[in-house]
């Protein structure tokens, strides 16, 4: 079992700078009674990540009580595109809740209508129809309700198979689950769907680098190989009722080859399949487009978005073809909290601020230089740095045991430990518990991206050393 971050307070070197400041023993001993009481009153699994106590966040910088600034590098795991607590975002809440609408269930409400109108207004054809819902948990749930039944009004009961990807997440309830990729996270199901069904990733990590002996399907042109191999597993087209990968994996921030999934949309329209791209983590500027599906050039029939579309309440959603959303009549596809009025003014207000400041732009472009500094990091402890992917202000460094293929869970906890004590923060390392993702608010500055990648190569240095 990797490493779990410890309730023992340490002394560290005191760090001002303008992004960050240290001032106390790490954690800082006075948060240390709020973990005991999280400790004692939530499960076991919500203590994974490092212990710093939120208390206020702004922009790219995340704050505790004690008097400690952190400069972000989680976006509060790819939320917070638009920075924390971003000043338009925040009116537009206040002024919903201001003027006295909190909840609308299911009734029209104009805010809904504008939100739903924009998503549409700025999403590619043919995306013309948004169910607005919580999670990204439920977005993907959702997206697989519709597609098999659109399976079963094409194909009747032989078109149902939900084609996933090994490695993909898609949520943590029941379905999505059962169509995310690691088959020890779903062993709790015991009894798995046979028409939910788990093929490679092209370009996977696991090929790409990790594991040789698995087939490649890196490349366009071994499209047909990587046919086989579901016509090995029985899985026939007229069988699938929809493909759904998710955009990049995000474990590793691994994108498909463009070719591949070209072909992989003809293969689609010529089967009459859809297309669905869990874009929940990849969307709303985070890898340098709107969707990250746009790297690829093709169509969607479904995206299911989240995390990003508001930048911090929870709002989720599915947005598609009109003939897919339009499956079930009235009252037949709804949800409590759906399009929630505070949410839904949030997401209008963040998705405009993206808009007018560029921050699709600007994450292509701090993405170049992201990319950079990262690659002179890993020229300096390559026997330590497996693989790098990712676009934009994502991306994804695989921790190794040195000059070995062999991740090293430990010493990706180390540097992140370390990291925090200098005032940088990330998330708990992800993917099997080596890889550490670099994913910044879009907001953040050019000078604090490139301060907090220094202090990650110190970090480095020292876990190391
Ligand atoms: N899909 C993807 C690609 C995700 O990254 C996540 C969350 N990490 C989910 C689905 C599930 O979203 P949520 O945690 O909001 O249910």
């Amino acid at each position: 079992m990797a490493k779990s971050f410890k309730m023992e307070s340490v002394e560290v070197e005191m760090v001002e700078t303008p992004n960050r400041r240290i001032c106390t023993r790490i954690p800082a001993p006075e948060s240390l009674p709020v973990i005991e009481k999280l400790r004692k009153f939530e499960p076991v699994s919500m203590s994974g990540q490092p212990l710093v106590v939120w208390d206020k966040a702004e922009g790219f910088n995340v704050y505790d009580k004690y008097g400690n600034k952190w400069i972000d590098f989680s976006s509060g795991v790819l939320v917070t595109n638009a920075g924390h607590s971003n000043p338009a975002v925040k009116r537009a809440a206040l002024s919903m809740i201001e003027h006295g609408l909190m909840h609308n269930y299911c009734f029209p409400t104009e805010i809904r209508s504008e939100l739903a109108e924009k998503l549409v207004e700025i999403s590619p054809e043919p995306l013309n129809k948004v169910f607005l819902l919580t999670t990204g948990s439920e977005a993907c749930e959702c997206a697989i309700k519709l597609a098999r039944t659109y399976g079963l009004t094409k194909g009747g009961r032989k078109k149902i198979k939900i084609v996933t990807f090994m490695e993909d997440f898609h949520g943590r309830t029941m379905g999505s689950q059962m169509a995310g990729g690691s088959p020890s996270a779903k062993e709790w199901i015991v009894n798995l769907d046979p028409d939910m069904n788990q093929v490679p990733f092209p370009n996977s990590y696991y090929y790409d680098w990790a594991d040789e002996s698995r087939a490649d399907y890196s490349d366009d042109r071994c499209f047909e190989t990587w046919m086989g191999y579901l016509d090995s597993q029985g899985i026939k087209p007229e069988q699938i009722a929809a493909f759904m990968p998710e955009t990049f994996q995000g474990g590793w921030a691994q994108f498909m080859p463009v070719g591949f999934v070209k072909r992989l949309r003809k293969f689609c329209d010529d089967n009459d399949i859809l297309l669905i791209f869990d874009e929940v983590q990849a969307g709303f500027g985070r890898s340098g487009k709107l969707y990250s599906f746009q790297h690829y050039d093709v169509k969607a029939d479904l995206v299911c978005l989240g995390k990003g579309v508001s930048s911090s309440l929870p709002l989720s959603g599915v947005i598609g073809r009109q003939d897919v959303l339009d499956l079930y009549g009235p009252n037949k596809m709804t949800s409590t909290h759906t399009g929630n009025p505070v949410c839904c003014a949030a997401a209008l207000a963040n998705i405009k601020y993206i808009f007018d400041n560029k921050l699709i732009e600007k994450s292509e472009e701090l993405g170049y230089v992201l990319e950079k500094r990262l690659d002179e990091i890993i020229a300096r402890y390559p026997e330590y740095i497996g693989n790098c992917k990712g676009k934009g202000l994502v991306k994804a460094l695989v921790i190794t045991k040195k000059n070995s293929r062999e991740i090293d869970p430990d010493l990706a906890h180390d540097i992140v430990r370390i990291s925090i004590e200098k005032g940088l923060l990330f998330f708990a390392p992800v993917g099997a518990g080596s890889t550490i993702k670099v994913c910044p608010p879009l907001v953040i500055t050019k000078e604090a991206l490139l301060e907090g990648l220094d202090v990650l190569e110190e970090a480095i240095g020292s876990a190391i050393g």
